[in-house]
């Protein structure tokens, strides 16, 4: 069959049963032809294209018939479309026929072979009717304001038709479905067609007699969902039977689905074993606290399904002791899924994309269509596991496509995403060949949470280019986040969104530190006669630190080059300093790092080689991860903490340096790029811009030239923030946030059989 069906008033309107009802019927079954009738300009059907819990239209006519294309590609049907075009004279030429009218008002919509105005209806008259008939159009006035001017002959039902035609179609098997008196045309092709309830009361009457018409009681999908019944399409064993069950709720108030167990898995003598992560990086523990408690909890991530292990386990206890009532629930990835979707796609795809450098990236489809079904697979998972109403908290860019198949699975959970990685404005993500996708699923999330505010207005910025969308709160940044003081800093954002009839919160809320974590390390013994070894080592020299991944975002080489530049303009600082650069390599199989790993070689060969003295080497590069212990220990001794990312979500290690200076009452100095999202929150930091070699220079010389006082009284400003802001206030903040946005949620819900105001 063929639905053919108008969209506001009709397809898009209705009681969210039916809608959810027709919606899933339609795509239980793939030969249900779905074309979409409408008024709007294509354009503003392209949002509709990027919601999931739309069905995809296979054919879209717009422009009130005067455009037709193809659902999927939205490329014009030939030759329907050039019939159109050849009786189209032109947008200027109808305005020029129409200079002198008064009362003209141009519609502010997209429109195409068609001109819209709004007018009153003693505005159009017989000398307005004759100068458009002589170009070879018409006019169209609907509902005493809309003034279109069409081609001749072509509307609706005129363009529907030729698709019908042109497709093969049985004209028995057409419905078409529609609320005022512009979708008249449609039910003038003899098709069979329901006007849904509530219409205009003028398509009613003109459509009283047609015995092919049915005027339906219940208001747009519902309406279409009873004409189904009525014609017997789809058979007449009725619908209700065809409509697949939503999934069964699971037990879980509060699901995590995070890319990472929250414990390790090692294989061991060919079995696979848990254990409890030796050094766990601060926001597994935090989100595991929410457990301690005893809620009813699942923890969804993958795990590789490797037969050689016996049968793949779904779930496993995490720690009873600690939280009793929490599983992890393990999707199964074949190794092949895992290289594709985490170590490839990811990395190489979004990964360079995100931090702003996407002529690194490599767009490949197949790898897409990997995760896609990845992410399809956590969805179902948690549908799975999460009890009704549920909180689902969901981690990362790994898993952007989650919440879309999630809320079809599930309309009642409270989708909350947090995204770790830097989210960059409309300019960038836009080069993302799936950006529709990727933002319609974000748009099912119910709060999103990013580190600093500008990662949120940036996801406001690329959302508004893909559906119409109102701030609908803001909020000023300062005093907690830097305003005009940083490359990523901002004076105000928008803390909630309304998007069709939904509303979604947005909230910076940046990962804080455990500081017991960098607490302990100090206490260890063999860290603190690690810092005494280091003491007698560095002793005559000053320690400038860097620490990151082997990763082009970090600008390591810029780092190295600023050192050189600073060395040559300095030379009083010879044998004075010593940068330490502890780079951690990628995982394996990450080629894309492998040149820029023999960059960084060449040129700290090439700073040795020219500045190096018996006795002082200027560069000790290690490429090696170092333990969170030994790390701390040199966090105490480094006289300059050097972060230089060229973009960065947030950067920790800024903030385990400050943590640990202020711990032990140091007096190092922090020079931060200003372009990490830490840079945002970390006042008393130097900043610096790692795009300007001089700058990057100057900054570091500054902050080893510096008082010990400015430094103390710098250090001081930043630690406070630290402290304040730790781990414990991120993961508070971002539940408090969600439950506020739930508790909305669930008083929005009217109980069946009662109508919402
Ligand atoms: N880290 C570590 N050993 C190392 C280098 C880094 O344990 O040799 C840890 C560091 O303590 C920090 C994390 O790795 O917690 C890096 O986090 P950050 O946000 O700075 O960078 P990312 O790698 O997430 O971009």
């Amino acid at each position: 069959m063929l639905l053919a069906t108008d969209l506001d008033g009709t397809f898009l309107a209705g009681d969210p049963d039916n809608r959810l009802k027709l919606y899933q019927l339609i795509s239980a079954h793939p030969e249900i032809n779905l074309v979409f009738v409408t008024g709007r300009g294509l354009e503003s059907v392209l949002p509709l294209l990027s919601d999931p819990t739309i069905p995809q239209p296979d054919y879209i006519i717009c422009d009130v018939g005067c455009t037709v294309v193809h659902g999927d590609s939205q490329q014009a049907i030939q030759p329907l479309q050039g019939e159109i075009d050849e009786l189209w004279p032109g947008a200027q030429v109808i305005e020029d026929a129409l200079t002198g009218f008064e009362g003209l008002q141009r519609q502010e919509v997209p429109q195409e072979r068609r001109v819209s105005y709004f007018c009153g209806q003693d505005v159009v008259c017989d000398t307005m009717r004759d100068r458009i008939e002589a170009l070879s159009c018409e006019v169209l006035f609907s509902a005493g304001k809309y003034l279109d001017i069409l081609p001749r002959g072509v509307n609706k039902g005129s363009t529907l038709s030729r698709l019908v035609d042109h497709l093969g179609v049985d004209p028995e098997a057409v419905l078409v479905a529609g609320d005022t008196l512009n979708d008249l045309s449609m039910y003038e092709q003899s098709f069979k067609g329901v006007c849904v309830g509530a219409s205009e009361a003028d398509l009613l009457e003109a459509t009283e007699h047609q015995a092919r018409v049915l005027h339906a009681e219940a208001t747009g999908c519902g309406g279409i969902l009873e004409a189904f019944e009525h014609f017997g399409f789809l058979g007449h064993a009725g619908i209700a039977a065809e409509i697949p069950e939503s999934a069964t709720s699971g037990k879980s108030d509060l699901v995590i689905v995070y890319h990472r167990l929250p414990y390790e898995e090692i294989v061991e003598n060919g079995e696979l074993i848990r254990r409890r992560p030796k050094s766990p990086n601060g926001i597994i523990p935090t989100l595991l606290s929410f457990f301690a408690d005893g809620k009813a909890g699942s923890w969804v991530a993958w795990s590789i399904d490797d037969p050689d292990l016996g049968p793949f386990q779904t779930h496993t206890e995490v720690d009873t002791d600690r939280y009793e009532k929490l599983v992890a629930a393990r999707v199964a990835l074949s190794k092949e899924d895992v290289e594709i979707f985490y170590k490839r796609f990811s990395k190489e795809a979004f990964w360079p994309t995100l931090h702003t450098f996407w002529e690194r990236a490599t767009f490949r489809d197949d790898h897409w269509q990997v995760f896609l079904k990845v992410n399809k697979r956590f969805a179902e998972r948690t549908a799975e596991e999460a009890a009704e109403n549920a909180v689902v908290w969901i981690h990362d860019y790994n898993l952007w496509m989650v919440p879309a198949f999630l809320r079809e699975l599930r309309p009642d959970v409270t989708i909350a995403f947090f995204h770790h990685t830097y989210f960059p404005s409309a300019d960038v993500f836009n080069v993302l060949p799936w950006r529709r996708e990727i933002i319609g699923s974000l748009l099912q999330c119910d709060h999103i949470g990013f580190h600093i505010p500008r990662q949120a207005e940036n996801f406001v910025d690329v959302a508004r280019g893909v559906t119409p969308l109102e701030v609908t709160r803001k909020a000023g940044c300062a005093p907690r986040f830097l305003t005009y003081g940083c490359a990523v800093g901002l004076d105000e954002m928008s803390i909630e969104i309304a998007v069709n009839d939904r509303k979604i919160g947005l909230g910076a809320h940046p990962v804080g530190l455990d500081l017991n974590r960098v607490r302990n390390a100090l206490n260890d013994s063999d860290v603190q006669t690690r810092m005494e070894t280091l003491r007698k080592e560095l002793e005559d020299v000053r320690l400038i630190l860097s620490v990151e991944r082997l990763d082009f975002t970090k600008g390591i080489l810029e780092k190295l080059h600023a050192y050189e530049r600073m060395l040559s303009e300095h030379p009083e600082l010879e044998t004075k300093v010593t940068l330490m650069m502890v780079c951690v390599p990628a995982a394996k199989g990450m080629t894309i790092y492998e040149e820029l790993l023999s960059q960084i070689e060449q040129t700290v060969g090439r700073i040795n080689g020219q500045f190096a003295r018996v006795g002082w080497t200027p560069v000790q590069f290690f490429f090696r991860a170092l333990p969170f212990e030994e790390l701390v220990a040199y966090y105490t001794m480094a006289d300059v903490m050097w972060i230089t990312p060229l973009r960065d979500g947030l950067n920790l290690v800024a903030k385990e340096y400050i943590a640990t200076q202020g711990l032990t009452e140091g007096r190092g100095v922090l020079v931060l790029s200003e372009f990490a999202g830490a840079a945002a929150e970390l006042r008393g930091a130097i900043l610096a811009n790692p795009h300007h070699p001089q700058d990057l220079a100057d900054t570091c010389y500054y902050a080893l030239a510096m008082s010990r006082s400015e430094a103390r009284n710098r250090l001081s400003e930043a630690f406070e923030a630290v402290c304040r802001y730790d781990i414990e206030y991120w993961g508070r903040e971002f539940i408090e946030a969600v439950e506020q946005r739930r508790t909305t949620k669930l008083k929005k819900i009217v109980p069946l059989g009662q109508s919402a105001a």
